[in-house]
């Protein structure tokens, strides 16, 4: 026995639940992330963008009369303050100034620490920012962002100065210098920094609990359909079983249940061949054995007729056994076929005749009207079973007449139309949906006589619609039937 068991898949509910927390947990990261840090680059970067647009206008503005205007606005929207110079050979000459606060950067430069601003913006192409300490002691002094405080200053505030230098087509310099308090970004962190330490776990646990029920209420309908449908098998399925939770699962449940009727009726139906077959097989075996026995221990009965009999039932035994070969060969190899050119016509001749010398010295009459020249494509050996399995058919339904005739004729709507007719009892209208069924057989008690094993008609249609022929019935109760399949002309 093989005992390497493969590891089974994790199941439905544990999946989504992870799924579900995975999908919370990234949602908590990425607020993380871009709240807490990246807050205060994104805040730069906007903050950057913002005072250089203002810069740009104010430099634009001192060739017109607007540019105290235009830097009292930019200092009242970006609460900065301004400065704006003329630079001459080195030398910086104040065109105006706005003051947004006291205490700032760019009011407090000396010559020196203007020229290293010009010189870094120069160098940066024109735009430049920084960020710095405004350290109070002995007066006010500013120093760069990382410089180190002496014992008794103190940080007053940080600011970012913002400078921004063009040249104007008369050659004429413009540095716009600007300061801008860094806004207090680390209490803003810290505050964040609770709200989502709250806001993650209460989202973590909203996200656990509802993990929670919505994959108990998706898992546990299709729980119980399994174990319903364990049943299926031995047939213990309840027909009429229905799930409800959502609509795919109410659908399931409706096709098991369809599944457990069909298997239901199946089952029953090859109980019923199995006592059929082994019941019909008994008949022609007796037969053949007692007319051997017969014939061994008394000379005088070998005689041809007795032969016959022997014969015959021989052969009903081998039409079942063919038609049990049959649908199991056809399970096998379900949509295999394999498409030919061949002449219909001559193929039904030759059945006619065989069927005609077979059958004559039973007193059955097979009449043949064949029109000449007629070709198809189909898989040859399908096809001719399928018109064999009719003919069967009526000889074994033939009323007292004991005649078939088959005919093979060209319609009006260039198709090829076989039909095979007999004068038995024919088929009631309530079995006539039903006759095509596998194992489906009409009236059983009656047809026992007849052998059959309900096989045919179903080979008959799995050919046809493997050949997407039309076919069908026309039947009347005690006047007969006429079987018919039509297929493509093949010119
Ligand atoms: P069977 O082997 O029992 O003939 P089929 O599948 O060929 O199985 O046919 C199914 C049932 O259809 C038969 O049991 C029979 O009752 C009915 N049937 C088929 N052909 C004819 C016919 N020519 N005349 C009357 N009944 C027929």
């Amino acid at each position: 026995m093989n005992d390497t068991k493969e590891r089974s898949p994790r199941g439905l509910r544990f999946k989504l639940f992870t799924y579900f927390l995975l999908f919370s947990l990234i949602i908590v990261v990425l607020l993380w992330v871009f709240q807490i840090l990246f807050l205060d680059r994104f805040y730069d970067a906007i903050t950057d963008a913002r005072l250089k647009k203002a810069a740009e206008e104010i430099a634009e503005a001192v060739k017109g009369d607007s540019l105290y205007e235009t830097a009292e606005r930019a200092s009242r929207e970006n609460g900065a303050c301004v400065n704006v110079y003329s630079i001459e050979d080195l030398q910086a000459v104040c065109l105006c100034s706005v003051d947004a606060e006291v205490a700032c950067v760019i009011h407090i430069l000396s010559q020196r620490q203007l020229n290293t601003l010009y010189k870094s913006t120069y160098a940066s192409g024109g735009s430049y920012s920084n960020a710095y300490r405004l350290i109070e002691g002995e007066g006010f002094r500013f120093a760069d962002e990382k410089a180190e405080i002496a014992e008794g200053e103190k940080i007053v505030d940080e600011r970012k100065v913002y400078a921004h230098l063009i040249t104007a087509p008369d050659g004429e310099e413009i540095f716009v210098l600007m300061d801008h308090p860094l806004s207090p970004i680390e209490a803003t962190t810290n505050i964040l920094r609770v709200q989502l330490s709250v806001l993650s776990a209460v989202l973590l646990l909203i996200s656990f609990l509802l993990a929670y029920f919505i994959s108990r209420r998706i898992s546990l309908p299709l729980s119980f359909l399994n174990i319903a449908a364990r049943r299926l098998p031995s047939g213990r399925y309840p027909a009429d079983y229905r799930e409800t939770g959502y609509r795919e699962v109410a659908e399931l449940s409706q096709t098991l249940s369809e599944a457990a009727v069909e298997i239901g009726k199946v089952d029953k139906m090859k109980k019923e061949l199995i006592a059929n077959i082994s019941h019909d097989l008994r008949t022609p075996l007796t037969m053949i054995i007692g007319y051997a026995e017969v014939m061994r221990d008394m000379p005088d009965e070998n005689t041809p007729e007795n032969m016959q009999v022997i014969i015959n039932e021989a052969h009903r035994l081998s039409s079942m056994v063919e038609d049990l070969v049959s649908i199991s060969r056809y399970e096998g190899n379900a949509d295999e076929v394999k498409k030919e050119r061949f002449s219909l016509s001559e193929e039904i001749r030759n059945i006619t005749e065989e069927y005609r010398s077979l059958l004559s010295s039973r007193g059955y009459s097979v009449e043949g009207s064949v029109e000449e020249g007629l070709f198809v494509l189909a898989d040859r050996r399908r096809l001719l079973q399928t018109a064999r399995n009719l003919i069967h058919n009526a000889v074994n339904y033939a009323g007292e007449d004991k005649t078939v005739l088959l005919r093979l004729f060209k319609t009006d709507g260039n198709s090829v139309r076989f039909e095979v007719e007999d004068h038995g009892e024919g088929i009631a209208e309530e079995d006539l949906e039903r006759i095509w069924e596998r194992y489906y057989r009409v009236d059983k008690e009656h047809v026992r006589s007849v052998v059959g094993s309900g096989l045919g008609l179903s080979i008959v249609r799995e050919n046809l619609e493997l050949h997407g022929a039309r076919y069908g019935v026309e039947s009347a109760l005690g006047r007969g039937s006429v079987f018919w399949f039509e297929l493509k002309l093949e010119k």
